[in-house]
């Protein structure tokens, strides 16, 4: 497969992934909605352990997910881009932060008891109220 690159807005930081995601998720829980600063995030899966940071340095936060698990997500502090979250089992890189966004349409929608009710939900994707089963990520 291929390595998948990203990095942020202002070029302050990027970043490789050398593992396939096990999925590409929207999640449309309140915090990622606070995040994203729209309807959404939108993530793709991956092994922590597959992610390195090639150029600068991640800022993070910490917060308490609508799950209850601690997750900290990280940006850039210069340009603001969201780029991971955490929360010590799933690992997840900000889709739109991805070189090849294109390539990587969503697999699953979480949350969606949280979600605006004019929020869109695109169409095939596998749909969860809460969170999925931890190996597909989510808060
Ligand atoms: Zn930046
Ligand atoms: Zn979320």
């Amino acid at each position: 497969m291929s390595t998948l690159r990203g990095g942020c807005r202002c070029g302050s930081i990027r970043y490789e992934c050398l593992a396939e995601p096990s999925a590409i998720s929207l999640c449309y829980c309140r915090d990622c909605q606070k995040a994203s600063g729209g309807p959404f995030c939108n993530y793709a899966v991956v092994p922590a352990e597959a992610v390195r940071v090639t150029v600068g340095q991640t800022r993070s936060y910490c917060v308490q997910a609508a799950s209850g698990s601690a997750v900290k997500r990280e940006f850039c502090a210069e340009c603001g881009s969201p780029l991971f979250a955490s929360n010590g089992h799933v690992f997840v890189l900000a889709v739109g932060c991805l070189d090849e966004a294109r390539t990587l349409a969503p697999t699953i929608a979480i949350w969606l008891d949280s979600a605006q009710p004019w929020a869109p939900v695109p169409a095939n994707v596998e749909c969860f109220a809460e969170n999925p089963p931890l190996t597909l990520g989510g808060d």
